[in-house]
């Protein structure tokens, strides 16, 4: 479905991606996993073009100098040089780290706007009644404004209105970031409801733990460059990985 090649992205002379190369098939729920500053965001910024957005204000501005190199590959076209308005119509949506919502606004207030691009007021109902079938709590606080919701429904509300816009691809930047324990299980039970819809997710985490149980394969990231691939069961039996990324040490 995405394939990703050779993919290098500089800010200035600094290196954020490193060769990245990776394949997510359709149906997968793909992590990434990484500390901080190991390119992240950058990766999923480029994957929804918000990167080459930013690199093409800041050329007509005089401003910061970004590089972005490699072919980035959905469903066969080469998406490299598209805009991100035109990859969120193809089906790649991102629900952007820390849970940017419009605070003034309603829970569903904000949900319609997710869906902004599609036109059809019939699949927005159809998509904000999936939406609170997978995320029931947000289903009492239609009516609350957003800036009224705690941090975990706040990350349930952009997770929504990422669904609103009816993706194939759900991109999502650290979920789980700044959520408690609570919050955490209702996202991740979350990500196997929304694989169940058909939908594939490639999703970034600091830490592995919560995320592990529903991935189908991950990769583990550090200064940019990809430094270990493998299944659930592989990275598990890594002992660099358990105690990097769980925790956990032998
Ligand atoms: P975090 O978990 O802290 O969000 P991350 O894994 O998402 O980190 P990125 O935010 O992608 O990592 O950053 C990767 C590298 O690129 C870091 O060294 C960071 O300082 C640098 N970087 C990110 N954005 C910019 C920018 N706009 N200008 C310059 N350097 C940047």
């Amino acid at each position: 479905m995405l394939e990703i090649k050779n993919m290098l992205v500089f800010y200035e002379n600094a290196i954020a991606v490193n060769d990245l190369s990776f394949t997510v098939n359709e149906g997968d729920i793909i992590g990434i996993f990484g500390s901080n500053g190991a390119g992240k965001t950058t990766l999923m910024n480029t994957i929804s073009g918000i990167t080459l957005h930013v690199k093409q204000r800041m050329q007509r501005e005089g401003g910061q100098h970004i590089s972005i190199y490699g072919e980035q590959i959905f469903q066969g076209e080469d998406i490299s040089n598209k805009m991100p308005h035109y990859r969120v119509k193809k089906g790649i949506v991102l629900s952007r780290e820390r849970h940017p919502v419009f605070r003034d606004l309603t829970v569903e207030d904000n949900l319609i706007l997710g869906g902004f691009l599609i036109k059809d007021k019939q699949i927005i109902k159809e998509s904000l009644a999936l939406i609170y079938e997978i995320f029931p709590a947000l289903t009492r606080l239609k009516k609350r404004k957003a800036g009224f919701c705690s941090g975990g429904e706040q990350e349930m509300i952009s997770i929504g209105m990422a669904l609103a816009a009816n993706p194939k691809l759900l991109l999502m930047d650290e979920p789980l970031l700044g959520l408690s324990p609570t919050a955490q299980d209702q996202v991740v039970q979350a990500l196997s409801a929304i694989q169940k819809l058909g939908l594939t997710i490639l999703l970034t985490e600091q830490y592995a733990r919560p995320i592990m149980p529903y991935i189908t394969y991950g990769y583990i990231i550090e200064n940019g460059s990809l430094i270990m691939s493998g299944t659930r069961e592989e990275l598990m039996q890594n002992e660099e990985v358990l105690s990097a990324y769980f925790g956990v040490n032998k």
